[in-house]
């Protein structure tokens, strides 16, 4: 996929993060473990990164430069110092934090520190976190270790004890919209949309930009939704059975569906916060017109249940089967 050339880690927002790391590496009180928290897609990997960057960065001026050849290697990749766990699908494994471990166990081969990048680290398997425990008990100089997960309270809270903890907020929409433009050449109209619909996460709604298939796939949930309202009980559970083959396109789907529930909540009980799917307004006043208060909440703990079962591996067919038969039925066809 194409995507726009940066010679720089484009951190928006975050600043106080930044300033404090920035503040530790000036007085050489380097945090040994850091702990960045928050929802998915809102730049904690991306902060990780940047913070490889500084740590090794060879420039005199301000930190990270983007342009010297540490920070470009670390920009592409290929700097041996840094090593980046971040596999979407597959758990973190014990094998790869005892590799690792060798690894941390030897001076910088070229840079100033070693740093790891283990990204949602909630995904790991038992014995993997217990391993990296033992390295977070005895640190070796000129070492970082980066964790990302969710939330913390997912983690071992040995784990997260002995690591400084950072929790990422959502950026504000504006912010994300102006980001947009400004970096990644999208219209006032789509990132207002895209800023909105990412609820602060720059990183979702840079995907939505440059991916054409999330947006599509977003309507494409809509259009699913309108039509298991109408449906009856044995084309919901045989729907369930197509969906949940694919675990993916189910989290997705289910994440779609919650705004649009959070949404029909907002429209019913005539709040004046604004809906997350501004493009979407008629038709949720439509579907808002034919259910009421007490389905809307239902469905928004419902989804908010569903997709808390999918990270604790329920059988993800059962677990939709639930949400879809919770669905009010409305009339037609
Ligand atoms: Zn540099």
């Amino acid at each position: 996929m194409d995507t726009v050339a940066h010679s720089q880690i484009q951190v928006i927002g975050h600043n106080w993060a930044i300033e404090l790391f920035a503040r530790q590496v000036q007085v050489e009180r380097v945090p040994q473990a850091l702990l960045l928290t928050g929802p998915p897609n809102i730049g904690k990997s991306t902060l990780a990164l940047f913070f490889a960057q500084y740590l090794n960065c060879q420039t005199d001026g301000p930190k990270p430069c983007g342009v010297c050849l540490s920070c470009r290697k670390i920009l592409n990749g290929s700097h041996p110092d840094i090593r980046i766990f971040d596999d979407e699908q597959q758990a973190l494994k014990i094998d790869e934090i005892r590799d690792l471990q060798h690894d941390l166990s030897l001076s910088p081969y070229e840079g100033q520190y070693r740093v790891a990048i283990l990204c949602n680290f909630e995904r790991a398997t038992t014995s993997a976190a217990n391993a990296l425990l033992k390295t977070l008990e005895e640190p070796a100089s000129q070492v970082v270790i980066i964790l990302t997960a969710v939330e913390a309270g997912s983690l071992l809270p040995t784990i997260v004890s002995r690591c400084q903890s950072t929790v990422l907020r959502p950026l504000p929409t504006s912010a994300v919209s102006q980001a947009l433009q400004t970096y990644w050449q999208a219209s006032p109209e789509q990132g207002e949309l895209l800023a909105q619909l990412s609820a602060g996460r720059l990183g979702w709604a840079k995907r939505a930009l440059l991916d054409e298939t999330l947006l599509a796939h977003r309507a494409e949930c809509l259009r699913d939704l309108s039509d298991i309202l109408r449906m009856n009980r044995a084309n919901r559970l045989a729907y369930a059975q197509t969906l949940s083959r694919n675990q993916v396109t189910l989290k997705a789907t289910l994440q779609v569906w919650l705004t649009i529930w959070r949404d029909l909540l907002l429209l019913q009980s005539g709040s004046k916060t604004q809906i997350l799917n501004l493009d979407w307004r008629e038709p949720l006043q439509n579907l808002a017109g034919q259910s009421n208060l007490g389905q809307a909440k239902e469905m928004v703990t419902k989804l908010r249940a569903a997709l808390l079962n999918l990270e604790y591996n329920v059988n993800p067919r059962l677990n939709l089967e639930i949400v879809l038969l919770k669905m009010p039925k409305f009339e037609g066809k």
